[in-house]
């Protein structure tokens, strides 16, 4: 029997609890949505006056050489790499993660001319596939997109005739974590090339992309990097690629002297080649505190905190809510499972709506999926606890038939 006190002994014996006070949270909400926009770090406030009123108010262009502007993607790169298991000048923080998907998987097809195959999840996060069907077709509908479900079915699909496999290590529904060392090995086994989306894993676990030899990875800062809404996504090329596979936004921040002005374009040798032109730079230098904090917590800390937080979750699903219907779909497996918890449940956005109401912000993926994301840098077990006793209160007094709670919002 899990009890509330029990939680918050846990709290107690929690070595990461103090970063929960770097990071500005409703008093009486509990918030499980930072799968989806991560909360703000209490420093956003001052170092958006430090960007806004100190910087472009007062030094104005000068800023791009004296406050780092110029520079600012490259920086806070070097530092998203270390938690990424990436090394200094193998990431910039630019555009978003959409446009970046289109960026690395034109230069990864680039790699490998002779081959027309790609292989993706048809179930991944709809941009993802969206932006590489956008692209098959300006090259001219010669590729295939060969969609897999299933870590085995996408080991099945990769074969000899594949150019590139592009894929999201945690899934953005059901939370499950692909292997993502045993799916590149295989990809490179049969001469393919690895294309990494790391939107629901980069800040939530640990990730070695060198260590696995992935060629290419991409991600969002705004989930659990708490960079701040619509923040600069980011793109990873290793080493051995730069210069060498080109992205097609050859914009002259990619250009190897951009301030030579030619004529022609020629591509920059190092990760620089990557970024197409000018940066968001208030987004972009808000993005670096949550990164910061990424970079400074222990991330095997996290993810043991993390799972932690989830098994707990499910657990108490089982104890509280028996009675009402929840299924599960992230794996019961530690080892097969992001950072948050997803349920499937035919009134699921009713039940969420009624839970926004009632204080826990989780959220909804159509048709049936309730979402629930466990930032282990800012949520406590008590707050696990407390969540699913306001849903089983909602689910007990049947709050959630309520006319309100019906009425679809356009995000939901
Ligand atoms: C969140 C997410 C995105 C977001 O893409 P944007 O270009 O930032 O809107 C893309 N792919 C996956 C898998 C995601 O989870």
């Amino acid at each position: 029997m899990i009890t509330r006190e029990s939680c918050i002994e846990r709290d107690k014996q929690d070595e990461i609890a103090c970063f929960r006070d770097e990071f500005s949270l409703p008093e009486h909400d509990i918030y499980m949505s930072g799968n989806s926009l991560g909360a703000m770090p209490k420093k956003a406030m001052a170092k958006a006056e430090q960007v806004i009123l100190d910087q472009w108010g007062t030094s104005l262009i000068k800023s791009w050489n004296i406050h780092g502007w110029f520079t600012l993607s490259q920086t806070i790169g070097d530092t998203l790499a270390t938690t990424i298991g990436a090394d200094a000048g193998e990431v910039v923080v630019t555009d978003a993660t959409g446009i970046n998907i289109f960026k690395v998987l034109a230069a990864a097809l680039t790699l490998n001319p002779t081959r027309k195959k790609i292989v993706m999840e048809g179930s991944n996060f709809p941009t993802d596939n969206y932006t590489a069907q956008g692209l098959v077709k300006l090259l001219g509908d010669k590729h295939e997109i060969v969609f897999a479900e299933t870590e085995q079915g996408i080991l099945d699909a990769i074969d000899d005739s594949v150019a590139v496999v592009c894929l999201t290590q945690v899934h953005y529904k059901s939370g499950r974590l692909l292997d993502m060392k045993t799916i590149t090995e295989k990809t490179q086994q049969c001469g393919a090339i690895s294309v990494w989306d790391l939107c629901h894993s980069g800040g939530a676990l640990p990730i070695d992309l060198n260590a696995c030899n992935v060629d290419f990875a991409i991600g969002c800062t705004y989930k659990y990097y708490n960079g701040g809404p619509g923040s600069p996504a980011f793109v990873f090329c290793a080493k051995r690629h730069q210069g060498k596979a080109l992205q097609p936004l050859t914009g002259w921040y990619s250009h190897q002297a951009p301030f030579a002005f030619e004529r022609d374009y020629r591509p920059a040798d190092n990760i620089n080649q990557m970024l197409s032109g000018t940066q968001a730079i208030v987004s972009l230098a808000m993005s670096e505190i949550g990164i910061d904090i990424s970079a400074r917590a222990d991330i095997y800390k996290l993810r043991e905190k993390s799972l932690n937080l989830s098994d707990l979750f499910i657990e108490l699903i089982a104890q509280e809510c028996a009675d009402f219907n929840f299924n599960v779909i992230t794996p019961k497996q530690r080892e097969r499972r992001g950072s948050q918890v997803a349920m499937s449940h035919e009134n699921g956005y009713e039940i969420v709506q009624a839970l926004i109401k009632a204080g826990v912000m989780g959220d909804f993926r159509a048709p049936d999926t309730l979402r629930f994301g466990l930032t282990p840098l800012y949520l406590r077990y008590v707050d696990v606890y407390d969540a699913v006793a306001r849903l089983k209160n909602i689910m007990q007094n049947e709050t959630y038939k309520q006319a309100e709670f019906n009425q679809r919002q356009a995000v939901t």
